[in-house]
């Protein structure tokens, strides 16, 4: 009689076999062919990648003291977040605090 656990542990070294196996590679090359595959791995990298690149970028301006770190446009609390209108602008920030920007996120100022 198997444990739940065995039952998965099993089930799991089946699922790594398969995938190592030649059938397992081919079903994952044939998986990459389809839009569906395409269009969640575009969404996830290309996106993603060109945020982050820009954030790491600001975060670094900011930390070298190039851009001095503002108070929230609203209120005028210290510590706002950088926030971007358009990323193909990085240098135009505009600077919220948590509550205001996610408030203008919203549509709301
Ligand atoms: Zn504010
Ligand atoms: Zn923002």
């Amino acid at each position: 009689m198997q444990t739940t656990e065995e039952k998965i542990k099993v089930h799991r070294d089946a699922q790594r076999r398969y995938k190592l196996s030649q059938a397992g590679k081919e079903a994952e090359l044939k998986y990459r062919q389809t839009p569906k595959y395409k269009i969640s791995a575009g969404k996830s990298s290309i996106k993603c990648k060109e945020k982050w690149g820009i954030w790491n970028m600001v975060n670094r301006v900011i930390k070298s003291g190039i851009i001095l770190r503002h108070n929230c446009e609203i209120c005028g609390k210290e510590q706002a977040l950088a926030h971007h209108d358009d990323y193909a602008d990085p240098f135009n920030i505009r600077w919220f605090c948590v509550k205001h920007h996610s408030q203008y996120h919203k549509n709301l100022i």
